[in-house]
Order: C-alpha cells, then sequence, then structure tokens
C-alpha cells in the first residue's frame, strides 16, 4: 500500500554560513543558522520520508544536542530515512517540495536541487519536483529573516 508523509522546515539566515539547499550549495544568498548544514529543504524531505512510514521526526533520529551533527551534511540524514524506509519494505514513490524564500530568487536553482534530491532520494528525476515561491513580503520569510521548505513524499512497497 502507498503511504505520504509531509514534512516542514525552516531556519532563520546567519552571517558567514553558506547557504546549502537541497543539496546544493548557493553562491547568491547567506546562509542558515543551524547545527548542521542547516538545509531546510533537505530536513523537510526527511521529515516526510519519516512521516511516511510512521518513523518519528528528525530531531529524534539527529538530536542537534548531539555534537555529532555540528555542520553534517544533511544529506546523511536524508539518506538515513531512504535506509529506513527500505528496511521497513519501502521505496520513495516521489517527492514534492515547495521552498519558501524571499531572496535569493530561487528559480535559477530549480533543477540543480530536484538532481541533487533524485539522486540522494534514488529515484528518477521526473520524481522529484521543487517549486519555489516568495512570501509576497509578509512574516518572517518576507522580512528575509529566514527560508522554508515544505515537502511530501509517497513511498510504496519495494
Ligand atoms: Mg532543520
Amino acid at each position: 500500500m502507498y503511504r505520504t508523509g509531509i514534512g516542514y522546515d525552516s531556519h532563520r539566515f546567519a552571517a558567514g554560513r553558506p547557504l546549502v539547499l537541497g543539496g546544493v550549495t548557493i553562491a547568491d544568498g547567506g546562509g542558515l543558522d543551524g547545527h548542521s548544514d542547516a538545509d531546510a529543504v533537505l530536513h523537510a524531505i526527511t521529515d516526510a520520508v519519516l512521516g511516511a512510514i510512521a518513523a518519528g521526526d528528525i530531531g529524534e533520529h539527529f538530536p542537534p544536542t548531539d555534537n555529532k551533527w555540528r555542520d553534517a551534511p544533511s544529506s546523511l540524514f536524508l539518506q538515513h530515512a531512504v535506509k529506513l524506509a527500505k528496511e521497513k519494505g519501502y521505496a520513495i514513490g516521489n517527492c514534492d517540495v515547495t521552498v519558501l524564500a524571499e531572496a535569493p530568487s530561487l528559480g535559477p536553482h530549480k533543477q540543480a536541487m530536484r538532481e541533487s534530491i533524485a539522486k540522494l532520494l534514488a529515484v528518477d528525476l521526473g520524481a522529484v519536483s521543487v517549486k519555489a515561491k516568495t512570501n509576497e513580503k509578509m512574516g518572517f520569510v518576507g522580512r528575509r529573516e529566514g527560508i522554508a521548505a515544505i515537502a511530501a513524499v509517497t513511498v510504496m512497497p519495494a
């Protein structure tokens, strides 16, 4: 049977860090604060995979209090979630992500993010969608305080 999970994450901007979204380093944007590399996109997808298999959330698997994960690439988190899904007998069906950022403009980076995410999920490019939106200058995203991401992932019996 098919199962679906959703994930959400947000991080505030921080000086002196690279901006990493969907596993892609984006040179024209300020970085995000966080214990790991603060990749809000991969964190949302990781939670969506964990949600689909009812395996808790990213904070349970990778506590921010654990120094082991300081500046860790978030690809590790996502790959772990995919492995857990596999162990439970599931393969990833598809992944759909919306990234909310007032700046930088993420349109030019959507394709690179899709390719990176498809690789991490071990699925075809056609199974991964990345959409970028501003928040129409409203709220914390609109004030350029941070970036948020929402993801949905479907899994199916392997
Ligand atoms: Mg996060």
